[in-house]
């Protein structure tokens, strides 16, 4: 299996960004529509930094943004990955993520196998 090129890269870069963007709406659109002080108060990060502090929104425990913020983290967790040259590579056993899979899961940060590893040990990923 190859590693990704980079006009792969840049691909799924895009689509990330494309979520991210999705994300963001959704989870601004909530907090204008939120009657909590607090809420409405992080709608100010927003515009500043174009991007929630997902962890402040976390400590909040919004429960309607918690599913938004785990993919906002993941999203820019692989988007990090791209800066730091290790994305789209397993981060369990370090093996190349084929570029199907990538494209099917751009947040993707372990292999086909490591992932059924997980889901076995822990169950977790079973809706993935
Ligand atoms: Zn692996």
């Amino acid at each position: 299996v190859n590693t990704l090129n980079k006009q792969q890269i840049a691909t799924l870069a895009t689509s990330l960004q494309q979520q991210r963007q999705r994300l963001i709406a959704a989870i601004r659109a909530h907090l204008h529509q939120s009657d909590q002080p607090g809420e409405r108060a992080l709608l100010s990060s927003f515009d500043e930094h174009d991007g929630p502090s997902a962890a402040l929104i976390g400590e909040l425990g919004i429960a309607q943004l918690r599913h938004e913020c785990e993919e906002l983290q993941d999203i820019d967790a692989a988007l990090q990955r791209i800066d730091a040259g290790n994305y789209g590579t397993c981060l369990q056993c370090g093996v190349p993520i084929p570029f199907e899979r990538m494209s099917v899961q751009p947040v993707a940060k372990a292999c086909l196998a490591c992932q059924k590893k997980a889901e076995q040990s822990y169950g977790a990923w079973s809706h993935n």
